[in-house]
């Protein structure tokens, strides 16, 4: 069987730590437009300029653009054991435009999990956040430290902390969300799809705690897990 998931909650809520176990764990793919934003500045590619003013200061790129670029990365994937979106749809627009995608191809979605913390432990983990220059992967000055100071595990790039990760940006980020989550999470619940998850505590805790509920739905029979 393959899975679809989408991953919502705050920035700082654990949605892309958490889709990189669910890669290693249960093979299933993950797409970020958040790292795909930044990929395409780092390259500095047409996208990349149309979208670095919203990244760098915190507010969201326009939906009919997010959409496009997702509909065009989603189709041009295998999705083999399942995929799993983190930080899109982020806005009620962006989850019409991916459920007419995905009506048009019969592949609904499973669930849309919310990922819910605490506003206090947020601002202590985008605080901690660092992530490599080179991959992407993500760590925490308290939390998830690397095994050599400032040097990531998998590729030994340097880890920096995310511009967009600065006390002022991310007070507006959270301001942000607050404002899109409720009717994004409207639309989810209303197709009944819509599971909370409690955030708080260590990877593994929460990994487990998706696990129980993935279980719970069967959706991990085939999995061989
Ligand atoms: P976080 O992991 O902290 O939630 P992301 O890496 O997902 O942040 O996103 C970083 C930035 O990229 C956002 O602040 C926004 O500018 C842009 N972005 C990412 N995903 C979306 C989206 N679905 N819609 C609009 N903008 C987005
Ligand atoms: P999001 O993608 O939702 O913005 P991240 O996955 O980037 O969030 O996590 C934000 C920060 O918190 C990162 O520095 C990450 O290493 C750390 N982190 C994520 N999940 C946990 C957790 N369960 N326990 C402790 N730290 C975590
Ligand atoms: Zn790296």
């Amino acid at each position: 069987m393959s899975l679809r998931l989408v991953l919502l909650g705050p920035p700082g809520a654990g949605k892309g730590t958490l889709a990189a176990v669910l890669n290693k764990e249960l093979g299933l793919g993950s797409v970020s437009t958040g790292e795909l934003f930044r990929n395409e500045i780092r390259r500095r590619t047409t996208l990349g300029r149309q979208v670095t003013r919203y990244v760098s200061s915190g507010r969201l790129v326009p939906d009919e653009l997010v959409v496009k670029v997702m509909a065009r990365r989603l189709s041009r994937r295998r999705v083999g054991r399942g995929v799993v979106l983190d930080g899109f749809p982020r806005t009620v627009g962006q989850a019409r435009g991916l459920d007419a995608f995905l009506k048009a191809r019969a592949t609904p979605l499973h669930a849309a999990l919310y990922l819910d913390c605490p506003i206090a432990l947020l601002i202590s983990r985008l605080s901690g956040r660092r992530v490599c220059q080179r991959c992407g992967r993500n760590y925490h000055t308290r939390t998830m430290r690397p095994k050599r100071a400032g040097l990531c595990d998998a590729c030994g790039g340097p880890l920096i902390m995310r511009k967009d990760d600065q006390a002022k940006t991310v007070a507006k980020r959270l301001e942000i969300d607050r404002a899109k989550a409720k009717p994004l999470l409207e639309f989810y619940r209303q197709r009944h799809v819509l599971y909370r998850l409690d955030g708080r505590g260590g990877i593994v805790q929460v990994f487990q705690r998706l696990r129980r509920l993935l279980n719970h739905e069967g959706w991990l029979k085939n999995s061989g897990r």
